[in-house]
């Protein structure tokens, strides 16, 4: 279900959290990604557009500290989303309940009901369907059939061509049911006859619930759809089958949420039992794959703090990257889970491969790294440079650590790639957002591989 726009959400998230810096072709990145999936999900443009400007204005605010912008941009996504999918509503079921369910041939009633009896049977309700389908001659079968499945009482009359004489003839009987679920018949469009019929079933019914069922593969068509059936027939929401059938289903929730119409339940599947409340806040959490929201704030937070960040990016502007930033570089980056999420951190270099180490692998080699750095001097650490042209130094720090010299040697090749890595990265990330083919090009050739942390 929405599996598409799901993974660009993710994917679009992961990026923001994974960056070290929230630069403009970050954000442009991360919008295109965002617009393209919201519009093959089939959101009105206009609204993927109103989203975009949002997002562009959060990221482009000066005023906000940069560590706050990457929780501020996720949390503006999130709630963003959740506004544009509309709102959710939960039938409240009395000691007697009647619902009336609506709606267009094959929009899903029949299946509705059924799944919806065995929903609440199953939750300890006296549940009972009706049938009132005079219109097509196998209606009242497939509801028997589908009532069996359910394990629910079903109320039919195969012959009988007026709904107003089933309603009549099963009344006391019904009365007997804390909630009664009536199916009725269709059209091909919204017309005359059928809102006559409904107006008339609804008359001796009186339902505490109308509610419209509409397919998700009509899309954007369900804000017309619902909006003409609320103006004829009144009705207190909707429900959306076929949610797992088809990649517009984005279209069918928002343009509900236009139409003020709340959607109570959304159908995920044929069989009886996949039907679902719709909740808004757990359908975005789990679009964005995200179990809670705050708790991935929490990890934004603690990956990079405002100070170290500064930090580093200011050493960088000196040219004073040193060993001991490398080990708090890569422990931030490996704080936010694969550490081949290097590459995402800088603009435009997702082709390259990169070779991605086990996390525990990194862990050792971290405490190896540390261990190297006690044992070198102030100025060495500082300056790591010296050692390559004085060889006995690295000699008498792998002794000091209990590290190998090959280690060390290896450990200063990361760290020459990184500074060099991270010295482009702001260049490219001070400029004017424009990326530098040629720079772009030689960064993938030079890195291509090479890069294990
Ligand atoms: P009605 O004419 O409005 O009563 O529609 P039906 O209940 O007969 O459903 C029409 C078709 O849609 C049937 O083939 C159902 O199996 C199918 N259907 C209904 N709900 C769902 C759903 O949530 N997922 C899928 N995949 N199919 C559904
Ligand atoms: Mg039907």
């Amino acid at each position: 279900m929405l599996e598409k726009l799901s993974s660009a959400l993710k994917k679009g998230v992961k990026k923001i959290t994974n960056a070290i810096f929230v630069d403009k072709k970050l954000i442009d990145e991360v919008i295109k990604e965002i617009q393209r999936a919201l519009i093959e999900a089939d959101v009105n443009v206009e609204l993927v557009f109103q989203l975009s400007q949002k997002i562009k204005k959060l990221a482009l605010d000066e005023n906000i500290k940069k560590v706050d912008k990457k929780e501020q941009l996720i949390k503006l996504i999130h709630d963003e989303i959740e506004k544009l999918l509309g709102k959710g509503k939960e039938l409240k079921i009395k000691k007697k309940t009647k619902i009336l369910f609506l709606g267009l041939y094959g929009s899903g009633k029949t299946t509705t009901i059924s799944k919806l009896g065995f929903y609440y049977a199953k939750r300890g309700k006296k549940v009972a369907l009706l049938g009132l389908d005079t219109q097509r001659p196998a209606a009242m079968d497939q509801l028997e059939q589908m009532a069996k499945k359910a394990k629910v009482p079903v109320f039919i009359d195969k012959k009988e061509k007026s709904p107003e004489k089933i309603i009549k003839k099963y009344e006391k009987e019904l009365a007997k049911y804390d909630l009664v679920l009536v199916d009725t018949a269709g059209r091909d469009g919204l017309n005359k006859e059928l809102i006559k019929e409904i107006k008339s079933i609804e008359k001796k019914i009186k339902p505490d619930y109308r509610i419209l069922v509409m397919p998700a593969d009509i899309g954007q068509a369900a804000k017309t759809q619902a909006q003409e059936f609320q103006k004829a027939l009144n009705i207190d929401g909707v429900v959306i089958t076929r949610m797992d059938g088809t990649a517009k289903a984005g279209g069918a929730l928002t343009a509900c949420a236009e139409t003020n119409a709340p959607i109570f339940f959304i159908g995920t599947g044929e069989k009886v039992h996949e039907i679902e409340i719709f909740n808004p806040s757990s359908f975005i959490s789990r679009l964005l794959g995200m179990g809670d929201l705050n708790a991935l704030l929490e990890k934004v937070k603690s990956a990079t703090s405002e100070k170290q960040q500064k930090r580093i990016e200011s050493k960088l502007k000196e040219g004073k990257f040193t060993l001991a930033d490398m080990i708090e570089q890569t422990k931030a980056m490996g704080s936010m889970g694969g550490l081949s999420k290097i590459k995402d951190m800088i603009p435009g270099l997702g082709k390259v491969k990169l070779k991605d180490a086990k996390f525990d692998e990194t862990e050792k080699k971290l405490s190896k790294w540390e261990h190297i750095i006690k044992s070198m001097t102030k100025e060495e650490v500082e300056n790591p440079e010296i050692l390559e042209k004085q060889t006995s130094r690295i000699s008498r720090i792998a002794k000091g650590s209990g590290t190998t010299t090959t280690e060390i040697r290896m450990m200063l090749k990361q760290y020459k790639m990184l500074k060099e890595m991270m010295g482009m990265q702001n260049q490219i990330a001070s400029g004017d957002g424009k990326i530098d083919q040629k720079m772009l090009q030689k960064m993938a050739k030079k890195f291509r591989g090479k890069i294990k942390l």
